[in-house]
């Protein structure tokens, strides 16, 4: 059964996530199971809490461009991102590296047709354990940079919409409220079920 994602209202979004303490073969099964339903919903990254678990996991799968390669230096080697992907990254810290803040529209899953400019550091440094606890330090730069800054701040609680300008909060904030209210009616509907 593919996961269904939690969308914008639903509390577990704001809920910090605890350490990945167990490298065993649920978190593999755990691992795969948010891949497909990533995939299922295009998407090129998802955190745990956005399938209902407040845990420090998230998995990303983001492609290279062809016009502009990203950076990408893994444990101190320099590699192509693609040979990286799909990644599954547990108890994930980031860092950010000296490099100027660039402007991009982003999307999350969990709310679905809303996209908007979000002003991130161009480059970062991210620790973090895979699958079997192995510790890795990567350090990269452009959409993967950046989609792994959008999947750690899930994992804090924190949501793109909390990384906005105002100005561009309120241009979506109408769209944002009404997906919350329809979360909170359909968990009422299914709590009376
Ligand atoms: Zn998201």
């Amino acid at each position: 059964m593919t996961l269904s994602i939690v969308k914008y209202g639903e509390k577990v979004l704001r809920q910090k996530g605890v350490p990945v303490s167990q490298f065993d073969s649920q978190l593999k099964q755990l691992s795969s199971d948010m891949l497909i339903a990533m995939e299922a919903a295009e998407g090129i990254g998802l955190a745990a809490q956005q399938i209902g678990k407040a845990l420090q996991f998230c998995v990303v799968d983001v492609p290279d461009h062809p016009e502009h390669p990203m950076d990408c230096i893994l444990d101190g080697k320099p590699l192509s991102p693609s040979l990286l992907m799909p990644m599954s990254l547990a108890n994930p810290v980031v860092k950010t590296l000296p490099s100027d803040e660039f402007y991009y529209e982003e999307g999350c899953l969990s709310f679905p047709g809303i996209n908007a400019d979000v002003a991130r550091p161009e480059r970062i440094e991210v620790s973090y354990q895979d699958l079997d606890g192995v510790a890795h330090t990567l350090e990269c730069d452009g959409l993967l940079a950046r989609c792994i800054q959008h999947e750690v701040d899930h994992l804090n609680g924190i949501l793109f919409i909390d990384r906005m300008e105002k100005q561009t909060y309120t241009e979506i904030k109408k769209e944002v409220q009404s997906l919350k209210q329809e979360t909170l009616d359909r968990l009422r509907v299914g709590s009376q079920a």
